[in-house]
């Protein structure tokens, strides 16, 4: 994986999967001008073939392709791509992105978008994945005034101690285990209360207003635990 802080050489680079030609050529001028190496795919067996070859930093993945669903793609990139996955969906395919998500994409643009939210998610999604990988699962973690000690499960917002319950405190630890990417309800589900659950969504937006109540300063509008419209949650870190 390249460093975080500086771009390898050349710029990173990223493979395009889209059939649209119009809308793959707004991303390859827009990602070019922004120093990104571009490669292209107008097919899933395409977007394997060169994700193969090519071992891109980041993916972005059309979810509607001509020969195979982006949906069923992304579980056969998962199988061996570590890198990010950024979805690209149209306002009907709603459920085809969720789906792209719980299958292991990273995050996901709604068509139409602009450049700087283009750019400023590819940028969020490639530092996740460093981050990823440099940091473990311990320590200290940090995130604007929030302080986590995963060793000791102490939790403080502001310098002030916080209290949780088991349950808020694992909500809150896999939140962060998967800072900056978007998880969907049905992940947080799976990993907080287990497979037998993910039909109550109830629980996770009870749990997930505790949570808000004790460590954002103003739980209606969250700085932190950021709501993902009709999709799930996301731990926000600047940086
Ligand atoms: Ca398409």
């Amino acid at each position: 994986m390249t460093d975080l802080l500086s771009a390898p050489p050349g710029g990173y680079q990223i493979l395009v999967v889209e059939d649209d030609e119009q809308m793959r050529r707004f991303l390859r001028v827009t990602l070019r001008v922004n120093n990104y190496r571009v490669y292209e795919a107008t097919t899933a067996a395409e977007a394997l073939a060169i994700a193969q070859a090519r071992r891109p930093d980041l993916i972005v993945l059309d979810l509607g392709l001509p020969d195979l669903d982006g949906t069923k793609l992304v579980p056969q990139l998962r199988a061996w791509y570590k890198g990010p996955i950024v979805v690209v969906s149209a306002r009907h395919q709603e459920n085809d992105k969720i789906q792209a998500l719980d299958a292991g994409a990273d995050d996901y643009l709604t068509k139409p978008f602009g450049t700087g939210e283009l750019l400023a998610r590819m940028r969020a999604a490639l530092r996740t994945t460093v981050r990823q990988a440099q940091e473990p699962d311990q320590g200290v973690f940090e995130a604007g005034e929030l302080r986590v000690d995963r060793d000791r499960h102490e939790v403080a917002v502001r310098g002030q101690s916080v209290k949780l319950t088991p349950l808020e405190y694992r909500l809150l630890h896999t939140l962060i285990k998967h800072a900056g990417k978007v998880l969907t309800r049905q992940q947080l589900l799976r990993e907080v209360w287990g497979e037998a659950h993910l039909d109550e969504a109830h629980y996770l937006r009870v749990y997930m207003s505790a949570l808000r109540r004790k460590l954002e300063l103003d739980p209606a509008r969250p700085k932190l635990l950021l709501t993902e419209q009709n999709v799930g949650y996301r731990l926000f870190v600047d940086g």
